[in-house]
């Protein structure tokens, strides 16, 4: 079977000569232990800051060893009987076509109702990012406006969605073709979009705000912005910064601080993995929106092991509309 590994740390936007592809040899599960085949691995923005040598809240990859991350597959081989042969399942042994996993570290998933790579995207890890970065952490409120950057990716789709599904009075989102754009109004419901490379995400604000709620998947001039254009007391959920992920130096900060005071505001960033405590009311609310078809989602979807390294960079770039997945 063959797996990804990290052949060297990238310094600035990683390039192909940053990862391997390795062909390994795995053992047959022993007690306790599952063969699993993946079908679906996921590719996120975080991967990026875990491929730099510095201590964050998940420890850096290893050097000549696979990546890792979120993947769904099928048990084809199992030493533990309460996860059969033929189960789907949820684990972070992505990067790879085939792992052997602690029975206990794979979660099997229901994919009566929807394909497994939902559990990757919109019911998964980004789809609880976005709930609890609006739940939680920016404190939504029924009549609240909203806006919304990244708004076409992964879990800034489902943030503008679920906001509306939480009473948001307006919710606008920023993209960076009018393809997305046209996706977020037409399709998901958002009030009104704007492609931030048509002209200065500040300059096009205007029109839209204020805003009381601003969730922030990119950071840099979109945060400056959207200080900018928040009402007394509004209130910022810092979900990441992707526009500077690749930046060899220090970003420069907003230059409009004082805001804060003039307006009281409130930023609070967040990581989703504190709080697994909000998954099941998060299943529970947002496996019913999907079924009763109020929260769509798209993928991008991007073949074989052998490109999963081009499905990674193209997300950096904005080649993924929805959740970028690479299907094994
Ligand atoms: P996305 O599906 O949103 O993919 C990344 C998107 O970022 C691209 O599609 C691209 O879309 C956009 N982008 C890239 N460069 C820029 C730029 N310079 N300016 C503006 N937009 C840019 O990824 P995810 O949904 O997985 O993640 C979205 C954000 O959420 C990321 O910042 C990620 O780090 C963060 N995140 C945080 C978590 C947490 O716990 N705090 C958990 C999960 C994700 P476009 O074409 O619009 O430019």
């Amino acid at each position: 079977t063959r797996e990804i590994q990290l052949a060297a740390r990238p310094s600035g936007w990683p390039t192909p000569d940053d990862f391997r592809l390795v062909e390994v040899e795995l053992a047959d599960p022993g007690p306790g232990e599952v063969l699993v085949r993946n079908t679906f691995m996921s590719v996120d923005p975080y991967m990026r800051g875990r491929m730099n040598d510095v201590k964050s809240y998940v420890p850096p990859f290893r050097l000549d060893a696979p990546l890792d991350g979120g993947a769904v597959g099928e048990v084809v081989a199992s030493g533990d009987e309460s996860v059969p042969v033929g189960a789907t399942v949820l684990h972070q042994a992505g990067w790879r076509e085939h792992a052997l996993l602690p029975a206990s570290s794979v979660r099997p998933v229901d994919v009566s109702q929807v394909p497994a790579s939902a559990y990757l995207g919109v019911l998964g890890m980004p789809g609880l990012t976005a709930y609890v970065g609006l739940t939680r952490v920016a404190g939504l409120r029924e009549g609240d406006a909203v806006l919304v950057s990244g708004a076409a990716g992964a879990v800034g789709s489902a943030a503008g969605q679920m906001a509306r599904l939480l009473g948001a009075s307006r919710v606008v989102g920023s993209a960076g073709s009018a393809e997305k754009v046209s996706w977020l109004t037409d399709d998901l419901g958002f009030d009104a979009a704007v492609n931030y490379k048509d002209a200065p995400i500040a300059r096009q604000l205007k029109e839209h705000g204020p805003f009381d709620v601003y969730f922030d998947n990119v950071g840099g001039d979109h945060l400056e912005a959207a200080i900018s254009h928040l009402a007394d007391f509004g209130r910022i959920a810092a979900c990441g910064a992707i526009a500077q992920y690749n930046d060899t130096e220090p970003t420069p900060g907003p230059r409009n601080m004082m805001m804060f005071v003039s307006k009281r505001l409130t930023l609070r960033g967040f990581i989703v993995s504190d709080h697994a405590d909000a998954a099941a009311e998060f299943y529970q609310r947002a496996g019913a929106w999907v079924a009763d078809g109020r929260l769509t989602s798209r993928e991008t979807v991007v073949d074989g092991l052998d490109h999963a390294v081009d499905a990674f960079l193209d997300l950096l770039r904005g080649g993924n509309t929805g959740k970028m997945l690479v299907r094994l």
